[in-house]
C-alpha cells in the first residue's frame, strides 16, 4: 500500500526549510500532499494560486511523489478524505514545540487513525519562517539563499516600488 502523508501549512511563500522537510519526508512515505489550508482571517502575501505556483516550480524535481492542493476547515478531516496515513509537521527552535503539541494532541482527539510526524529542519533553516522572509524582502534584503529562484523572483515582484 502506497504510504501517503500530508504536509498542511500556509507556504506564503515556500521557503527551503519547507523543501528541507519535503525531501526528508519523501524518505519515509511514498507521496506527500503538500496542501495549503485556506485561512481567510489570515492575511497573506500570495494568492493560493500564486503559491500553488511557487510549490510547483520549486519542487517539480520532485515529480509524481508529490501534490498540490489546498483544502478548508480541519486538517484530519482532509487528511482523511485523502487517504493519508499521516500529518507531516516540520519543526524547528523550540517556540514551535508548545503550539504543535497542542496542535498534533488536538488533532489526535479529532481522530486516532491519523498520527502526526514531526521532521527536525536542517540547521542551515532553523531561523528560516515565511514571516522573516517576508519582512526582509520588504525593505529590500537579500533572501535568495533561503528560499527556490522561482520565490525570490516572484517576492521581488510584489515589493517593487515599496
Ligand atoms: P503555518 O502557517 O502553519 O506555520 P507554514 O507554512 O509556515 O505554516 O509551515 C508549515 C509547516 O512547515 C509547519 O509545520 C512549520 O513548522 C514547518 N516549517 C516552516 N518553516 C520551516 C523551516 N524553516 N524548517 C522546517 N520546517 C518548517
Amino acid at each position: 500500500m502506497e504510504k501517503v502523508a500530508i504536509y498542511p501549512g500556509s507556504f506564503d511563500p515556500v521557503t527551503n526549510g519547507h523543501f528541507d522537510i519535503v525531501e526528508r519526508g519523501l524518505k519515509i512515505f511514498d507521496k506527500i500532499i503538500v496542501a495549503i489550508m485556506y485561512n481567510p482571517a489570515k492575511q497573506s502575501l500570495f494568492s493560493i494560486d500564486e503559491r500553488v505556483e511557487m510549490l510547483k516550480t520549486s519542487m517539480q524535481d520532485f515529480n509524481n511523489h508529490v501534490e498540490f492542493a489546498s483544502f478548508n476547515g480541519l486538517t484530519v478531516d482532509y487528511a482523511a478524505q485523502r487517504k493519508a496515513h499521516a500529518i507531516l509537521r516540520g519543526l524547528r527552535a523550540v517556540s514551535d514545540f508548545d503550539y504543535e503539541f497542542q496542535m498534533a494532541l488536538m488533532n489526535r482527539r479529532l481522530n486516532r487513525e491519523i498520527q502526526t510526524l514531526f521532521l527536525m529542519t536542517g540547521l542551515r533553516w532553523i531561523f528560516t519562517s515565511s514571516s522573516i522572509i517576508k519582512e526582509a524582502a520588504k525593505f529590500g534584503g537579500n533572501i535568495e539563499d533561503m528560499v527556490p529562484p522561482i520565490v525570490n523572483e516572484k517576492i521581488k515582484e510584489k515589493y517593487a516600488g515599496n
